[in-house]
């Protein structure tokens, strides 16, 4: 079942960075999650977030270290 945004219904979620008051809904396998399209922070289940795409990594170059 795809995840919808509880404000907008877009189904365009991602996985949001973690914060210490996310502890509590980690504890009970919710993960944070924003909505692309209004920006909505909500929470997702476990098995549900690990379906989004998540947010892109940008790797810095290191340039000859
Ligand atoms: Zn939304």
């Amino acid at each position: 079942m795809q995840m919808m945004c509880p404000n907008c219904l877009s189904q365009d979620l991602r996985t949001s960075r973690f914060r210490i008051a996310d502890l509590a809904r980690i504890l009970i396998l919710q993960l944070p999650v924003r909505c692309r399209n209004c920006q909505q922070r909500g929470y997702a289940f476990l098995h549900q977030a690990l379906r989004l795409p998540g947010r892109k990594v940008t790797r810095r170059k290191h340039s000859g270290h």
